[in-house]
C-alpha cells in the first residue's frame, strides 16, 4: 500500500512513531493509502531540521528569495492539474473546483513574490540632531501551519508562502485525512530550490499538534479548523508563549431582501451552498429570507437543484462531489433527520442517493430545509455538508439581527438592488468578510482572510498584509553616529532636541 510520508529537511521520512492513518478515496469509499502519522519525536525531528535550515534562510537576500518565489509560482502554474487530481483523489470534490482550489492557492504565492514591498520600513532623517530612526520587520523563527481537510492545497498556501518570503523557516502538519497534496506543494517548492529545511511537513493528528503547540522553538503557530480545536489552539499555544492565529468553523447566512434580483440570487444560494459538497468554511449555510422574498426563491432553488448532477469527482459532469468520510456523511445525514423532527420543511431531500457504480462511496444528495427556526439544531450548529437552511423573517432588522447573534462572524452576504440599504449592512455585520451581492466573498490575496466572534481566535487575519505581519516583528532602530557635539553623560530620559 502507498504510503504517504512526511518531509523534513528537503525529503521524504517514514519517522519513527510506526503509526499510521487510512486515506480513502472519497468517490469509491476505497483505502487508497496510509499517512505516516508523527510522534513527538517526528515532530521534533521537523523542528530542528527547521531551526538549522533559518540560520542561513534569514539573512538570505530579498533578491533571492523573490526569484524563488518566482519560479515556485511557475511550478504551481505547471502542475495545475496534476494537484487538482491529488485534490480530487482524497477530498473527493470535483476536478474543476480542485483547479479554482490550486488558483486561489497560487494567488497567495503571487502576492509573496512582492515579498520586497512589503517588508519595506520607515525611515526618519534627523529624527532629532544627528540622529536617525528606523524601523523594520524581521522574521519570527520557525513557525508552524496546522490546516484543515477541505482545502489540502489551498489552506496551507495561504500560510507558508508568506511566512517563508518573510524570512521563516516553516513545519506544516496537514489534516491526516487528504495528506498528499501537501506533500506535493512542499516537493514543488523544494524543485523550484528552496534549501532543504525551510520548508517540512509533519502528518498526524493531536500528539503532533500538541507538540508543535508546546515546542520550545515554534514562535507561532496559524491554525485553520473547526472552533473547539481553534480555541483549544489558541489557548494552549498562547499559554506557551506563542504567537496564534486560530481560524475556526462558521455558520454563514445570506440576506435575500424583496427587491434582490432573484434569479441571481438562487444562483448563488445554489451554487454557495451545495459547491464542494458543503464542505467550505465560506458556504452558505442558512439563507434568510425577507417578506415575500422565501415565496419567489424557493422555486427557483428547486429549479436549479433538480438539474445537478452529483457523481465522482473525476467525472466532467458532475457539479458535486461525495463527502469526505462516511462517518462524515452519516453526520451530515442525520442533520436532515433532525432537521425534519424538529419542524422543518424538507423542500428537497437528498438522503439516500445512491450513484451507479460508485455505491460504496460517501455520497449525500442535496438537501434544502424550509421554514427553519434559530431554536433548531440545523440552524445552530455547524453541518459542514449540502444542507441548506431557509429562516422567514419579517424585516430586515430580523435578518440583521440573526446574523448579529449568531456564534460565528465568518462571512455573511446581502442580496438587494437597494445601495443604501447595502451600505448600512456592510456597516453593521458583526462578520470579518461581507459580500453585497456575492455570496462567498473570500477576499484577494492582497487583502486578509479572516471571521469575527467564535470564527477567528487571535489577532490577525490570515494572509495578505495581515499575514506578512503576523509572520514578522517590528523593530525599530534609533542611530546616531560619531559626533564630535554630541558628547557628554546626561542620566536625563532621552529625549528629541
Ligand atoms: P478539525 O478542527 O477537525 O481539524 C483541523 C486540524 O486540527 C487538522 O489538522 C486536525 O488533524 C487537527 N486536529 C483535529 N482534532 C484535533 C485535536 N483534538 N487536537 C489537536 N488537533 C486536532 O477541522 P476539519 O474537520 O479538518 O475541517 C473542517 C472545519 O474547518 C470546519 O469547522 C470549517 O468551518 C473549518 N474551516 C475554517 C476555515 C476558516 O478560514 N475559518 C477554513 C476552512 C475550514
Amino acid at each position: 500500500m502507498r504510503t504517504i510520508s512526511h518531509w523534513i529537511g528537503g525529503k521524504p521520512a517514514d519517522g519513527t512513531s510506526g503509526r499510521f492513518g487510512p486515506v480513502t478515496n472519497p468517490a469509491t469509499g476505497e483505502q487508497t493509502g496510509q499517512v505516516a502519522l508523527a510522534d513527538a519525536a517526528d515532530v521534533d525531528a521537523a523542528v530542528a531540521a527547521a531551526v538549522d535550515a533559518w540560520a542561513s534562510w534569514r539573512t538570505t537576500s530579498l533578491a533571492t528569495r523573490t526569484r524563488l518565489l518566482f519560479s515556485y509560482r511557475d511550478l504551481i502554474e505547471r502542475h495545475k492539474t496534476e494537484l487538482a487530481e491529488i485534490l480530487t483523489a482524497e477530498h473527493g470534490k470535483v476536478l474543476s473546483d480542485a483547479m479554482g482550489e490550486v488558483s486561489r492557492g497560487l494567488e497567495v504565492v503571487e502576492f509573496a513574490c512582492g515579498i520586497p514591498q512589503l517588508l519595506k520600513g520607515g525611515y526618519s532623517e534627523g529624527a532629532s540632531t544627528g540622529v536617525d530612526v528606523y524601523s523594520i520587520r524581521q522574521p519570527l523563527g520557525v513557525v508552524a501551519g496546522i490546516t484543515p481537510f477541505n482545502f489540502p492545497a489551498m489552506v496551507p498556501l495561504w500560510m507558508f508562502p508568506i511566512a517563508i518570503a518573510c524570512g521563516n523557516a516553516f513545519v506544516l502538519k496537514p489534516s491526516e485525512k487528504d495528506p498528499s497534496a501537501a506533500l506535493r506543494v512542499a516537493e514543488l517548492f523544494s524543485e523550484a530550490g528552496l534549501p532543504d529545511g525551510v520548508l517540512n511537513v509533519v502528518h498526524g493528528e493531536k500528539e503532533a499538534v500538541d507538540r508543535l503547540l508546546t515546542h520550545p522553538d515554534v514562535a507561532a503557530v496559524s491554525f485553520v479548523g473547526s472552533t473547539p480545536i481553534a480555541r483549544y489552539v489558541y489557548e494552549t499555544g498562547t499559554s506557551h508563549g506563542k504567537r496564534i492565529q486560530a481560524l475556526g468553523g462558521a455558520k454563514n447566512h445570506m440576506v435575500v431582501l424583496p427587491d434582490a434580483d432573484m434569479d441571481l440570487a438562487a444562483d448563488a444560494a445554489v451554487s454557495a451552498g451545495y459547491g464542494s459538497a458543503g464542505e467550505r468554511c465560506m458556504a452558505i449555510s442558512v439563507v434568510v429570507a425577507v417578506g415575500t422574498a422565501g415565496d419567489d426563491l424557493i422555486p427557483k432553488m428547486k429549479e436549479r437543484i433538480a438539474g445537478l448532477r452529483i457523481g465522482a469527482g473525476t467525472d466532467p459532469e458532475a457539479d458535486m462531489g461525495p463527502l469526505v468520510t462516511r462517518v462524515h456523511r452519516d453526520r451530515v445525514a442525520g442533520y436532515v433527520d433532525r432537521g425534519q423532527d424538529e419542524g422543518a420543511d424538507v423542500v428537497v431531500d437528498g438522503r439516500g442517493l445512491v450513484v451507479q457504480d460508485h455505491e460504496e462511496g460517501f455520497f449525500l444528495g442535496v438537501s434544502l430545509l424550509d421554514r427553519v427556526t434559530p431554536d433548531m439544531d440545523v440552524y445552530r450548529d455547524e453541518i459542514f455538508g449540502p444542507v441548506l437552511s431557509v429562516v422567514r423573517v419579517d424585516s430586515y432588522d430580523d435578518a440583521m439581527a440573526l446574523v448579529n447573534d449568531s456564534r460565528w462572524g465568518n462571512g455573511t452576504a446581502i442580496f438587494t438592488r437597494d445601495g443604501g440599504v447595502a451600505r448600512q449592512f456592510q456597516l453593521d455585520a458583526k462578520a470579518g468578510m461581507v459580500g453585497v451581492n456575492v455570496p462567498i466573498p473570500v477576499p484577494v490575496a492582497y487583502y486578509s482572510f479572516g471571521g469575527w466572534k467564535e470564527s477567528l481566535f487571535g489577532d490577525s487575519h490570515i494572509y495578505g498584509p495581515e499575514g506578512v505581519h503576523f509572520y514578522t516583528r517590528g523593530k525599530v532602530v534609533t542611530s546616531r553616529w560619531p559626533d564630535p557635539h554630541s558628547r557628554g553623560v546626561d542620566l536625563g530620559f532621552p529625549q528629541n532636541r
